[in-house]
């Protein structure tokens, strides 16, 4: 990647920190935030239907797509795999 295309935000970026750890802190923002929707920690919102759950990850998709209901599963394994680590 190069640094050519600058919108305000990456020029903000970049004058403060590297790409990769930008990059790292987004990833780790969304990570955090899906993390905590499939404990039902707080609500989730599904980016393919734009469909909100309030009380959390649902065990499927509402609408019954199945890319969706693959994403939910991988999501509440990860999130079940981490509070394992961290408890
Ligand atoms: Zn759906
Ligand atoms: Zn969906």
């Amino acid at each position: 990647m190069t640094a050519s295309n600058t919108g305000g935000f990456e020029v903000l970026v970049y004058e403060t920190m590297s790409e990769q750890e930008a990059l790292s802190i987004l990833d780790k923002h969304m990570r955090d935030y899906t993390m905590r929707a499939a404990r039902g920690e707080h609500g989730w919102i599904c980016s393919d239907c734009c469909m909100s759950y309030p009380e959390g990850m649902p065990d499927e998709c509402f609408h019954g797509h199945q890319g969706c209901t693959d994403i939910i599963k991988r999501d509440k394994l990860a999130a079940m795999r981490e509070g394992n680590e961290s408890t």
